[in-house]
């Protein structure tokens, strides 16, 4: 582990070392259903996190003050990782160019 390590990059490689343990430990368990836990338990985390403080006329939490507001921030989040990720493509794509 790494001592610069900001606590969103923690957060980002313990959960991937969790559910390798998870998919270790219960070896009758698909890595899909391991990685659906992992996501549940992420959203509940983020959705906890990102609670509006309560004072109406806060201008921090404007963006985030109604569910379908956080709903659509955490979409946008949930894109942005997706796409930046090394496994959003794959060469099994059905897409994927062949050659
Ligand atoms: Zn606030």
């Amino acid at each position: 582990m790494d001592e610069h390590e900001t606590p969103y990059e923690q957060g980002a490689r313990e959960t991937v070392e969790l559910g390798n343990q998870i998919a270790e430990a219960a070896s009758d368990a698909t890595l899909s259903e391991v990685a659906d836990g992992l996501l549940a338990g992420a959203i509940q985390y983020w959705l906890y996190a990102h609670q509006p403080c309560g004072d109406p006329a806060c201008e921090e939490c404007k963006p985030l003050c109604t569910a379908e507001l956080r709903l659509d921030a955490l979409r946008k989040t949930l894109e942005d990782f997706a796409r930046s990720s090394e496994y959003f493509h794959t060469p099994e794509d059905f897409d994927a160019g062949r050659a």
